[in-house]
């Protein structure tokens, strides 16, 4: 069997004490759970606040050194202009295998932060989930990503909407994400959340499947121990849905492998 993590935060978010120990050390305690799990190949895929913080130097050592690790951003999408220009430097500079493009903010609320979810009692759920699945479509639609994150985001405190069809609203992104040549990862941090599900659900994938839209594995760890974690579970629900194979990333071009090989 053939499993990757392509989602792995080593650097969490910047928190002082993870601050202090960014090495090689931290790294590598990483890519030994990895090994334990034995997952094949991993990613790391930090926060793009932290880019200017990241030593790419020795991340391409790293790389070099283990094999089998390749490197990426996961980039928070707003559509402001600005950012979009900063992202597409950070693209060009850095050595990246790939990208994550996710949405975790609704104007300037982190909708997926527990500090916040008191916030959702202004909002109406269903028109909070068209904005949402309406920002995601045009994250995927700028085209500067491999990689949807957590594609069904909206759902981590278990809000539903009432009216609308998660259905309806996830067709016009997978649409796009077919027209993009992107990969939709799924990402099993959402069964530690309050919604104790993967993203995307398991009808979405079905929907991507459908669409022969290709899949990759991400476990959202912050922490050495999560990673890989669940990683065979979600394996065996996308080769259940029909999945024989998953992406996998190099210098930004995505091919794929056979999950049994
Ligand atoms: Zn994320
Ligand atoms: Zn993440």
């Amino acid at each position: 069997v053939f499993l990757v993590d392509y989602h792995i935060h080593p650097y969490s978010h910047g928190e002082e004490n993870i601050k202090k120990m960014y090495s090689e050390e931290l790294l590598k305690s990483f890519i030994l759970e990895a090994r334990k799990r034995e997952i094949n190949e991993i990613g790391f895929s930090d926060h793009d606040e932290l880019i200017e913080d990241i030593d790419w130097k020795m991340m391409k050592e790293i790389k070099e050194e283990y094999g089998k690790i390749k490197l990426g951003i996961e980039f928070d999408f707003s559509p402001d202009k600005t950012r979009l220009k900063w992202i597409k430097n950070n693209l060009k500079k850095l050595p990246l295998d790939y990208s994550i493009g996710s949405v975790h903010f609704i104007e300037d609320w982190a909708f997926d932060h527990p500090d916040y979810i008191e916030e959702y009692q202004k909002y109406n759920i269903d028109e909070l989930y068209c904005t949402y699945f309406d920002l995601l479509k045009e994250a995927v639609s700028t085209g500067l990503f491999q990689v949807v994150g957590h594609l069904d985001l909206i759902k981590i405190f278990g809000f539903k909407p009432k009216q609308v069809k998660v259905v309806d609203l996830v067709t016009p992104v997978l649409k796009e994400v077919k027209k993009r040549g992107m990969v939709i990862e799924i990402n099993t941090n959402g069964l530690n959340k309050p919604v104790k599900e993967i993203y995307p659900s398991i009808n979405i994938l079905k929907m991507a499947y459908k669409l022969d839209i290709p899949v990759t594995l991400g476990s959202d760890a912050h922490e050495p121990q999560r990673t890989g974690e669940n990683i065979k579970m979600a394996a065996r629900i996308i080769t259940d849905i029909g999945y024989s194979k998953i992406a996998v990333f190099n210098n930004k071009e995505i091919s794929l492998k056979e999950i049994d090989n």
